[in-house]
C-alpha cells in the first residue's frame, strides 16, 4: 500500500550537493522561500566560512539542518592514513556541533588493495573510535550503506542487512543507519531490514532520487522521484512502517541537473517530492 501523498514541504529537506551552483546562503534562501523545511549540510559548502555563523544564518531561515554530509573513509591498508581518517571524522563531529545539526551521515570507504572483509573490519573499529567523542558532543553517526558498484572505493557496506548488521554490532545510541534509496533499490531483503532497522531504533535518515534507465554515468546522473525505476512511494511506505517520521531528503548529484537554472529546477524537486515519493 502507498502512503499518503506529501500534500505540502514540511518534511522535505534538500542537500546542499543537489543545488551544487548555489552557495550555501543562497540555497538557504532559496529553499526557505519555497517552504522546503530542511537542508543537509555538504562540508564542501561550509569551506572558508564561519561554522557557528553558518549555522545560524540557515536557522534564521527557519530551516532544519538534518545533517552534516559526509564523515568516514575508515578503511585503507596504510594505519596512518586511517588514523588521519579518525581525526577528520573527529573534525566532523565538531563541525556538526557548530552548525547545530546532530547527524553525520557515514560513507564508510574501502580499499581494493585489501579484501572486502578487512575493510569492513576497519571500518567498525574506527566507528568503535569514534562513538566516545560522537556520544559527549551529542551527534549521531549514520552509516549509509552503498550501492555494491562502489565496493571497490567508496564503501565495502553494500546493503541495509550489512548497516544493521554493524548498528547493532556497535550497540550505541548515537550509532544507526542512512538508507538511500537510489543504494539500496535492488536489494529483496529491503522490506525486510527496513523493519529490522526500525525495530532496533537504528533508522535515522531517508535520503530520495531515482535511477535513471540508462544511467549514464555511475555517480552524476541520479534523477529526479518519478524519472526512473526506483519505487520511493512504495519504499516510503516501508520506511513509516518502521516508525521513520524524519525529513525526506532529496540527495541528487546530476552534472545535467547543475546546468540547468536552479530556481527552476528547485520547482522541479518540489513536484516530484509531491508526485512521485
Ligand atoms: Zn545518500
Amino acid at each position: 500500500m502507498n502512503p499518503k501523498e506529501h500534500t505540502d514541504t514540511s518534511q522535505l529537506c534538500i542537500h546542499t550537493i543537489t543545488t551544487k551552483p548555489w552557495k550555501i546562503e543562497e540555497a538557504a534562501k532559496h529553499f526557505s522561500a519555497a517552504g522546503v523545511k530542511g537542508i543537509t549540510v555538504w562540508r564542501d559548502a561550509l569551506e572558508g566560512r564561519d561554522i557557528r555563523q553558518t549555522g545560524r544564518m540557515i536557522r534564521d531561515y527557519d530551516l532544519t539542518i538534518v545533517s552534516l554530509c559526509r564523515g568516514g573513509f575508515f578503511a585503507n591498508k596504510d594505519e596512518k592514513k586511517r588514523k588521519s581518517a579518525i581525526d577528520d571524522n573527529v573534525r566532523a563531529i565538531d563541525e556538526a556541533a557548530e552548525l547545530g545539526t546532530s547527524m553525520i551521515v557515514l560513507v564508510c570507504g574501502a580499499d581494493q588493495s585489501q579484501s572486502l572483509e578487512e575493510s569492513r573490519k576497519q571500518i567498525r573499529d574506527g566507528i568503535a573510535e569514534i562513538i566516545p567523542y560522537a556520544l559527549s558532543a551529542g551527534v549521531k553517526l549514520a552509516i549509509e550503506p552503498l550501492h555494491p558498484m562502489y565496493a571497490d572505493s567508496r564503501s565495502a557496506i553494500n546493503t541495509i542487512a550489512q548497516a544493521n548488521d554493524m548498528a547493532e554490532e556497535l550497540n550505541s545510541p548515537c550509532v544507526g543507519v542512512a538508507f538511500d534509496v537510489y543504494h539500496l533499490w535492488w536489494d529483496p531483503s529491503m522490506e525486510k531490514e527496513i523493519k529490522r532497522c526500525g525495530e532496533n531504533e537504528n533508522l535515522l535518515a531517508f535520503h530520495i532520487c531515482d535511477w535513471k534507465v540508462p544511467t549514464t554515468d555511475m555517480l552524476l546522473d541520479r534523477g529526479l522521484m518519478g524519472e526512473g525505476c526506483i519505487p520511493v512511494k512504495q519504499i516510503r511506505a516501508w520506511v513509516e512502517a518502521a516508525g521513520f517520521t524524519g525529513f525526506n531528503e532529496v540527495e541528487i548529484f546530476s552534472t545535467t541537473y547543475w546546468q540547468e537554472n536552479q530556481s527552476d529546477f528547485l520547482k522541479k524537486i518540489i513536484k516530484a517530492y509531491k508526485e512521485n515519493s
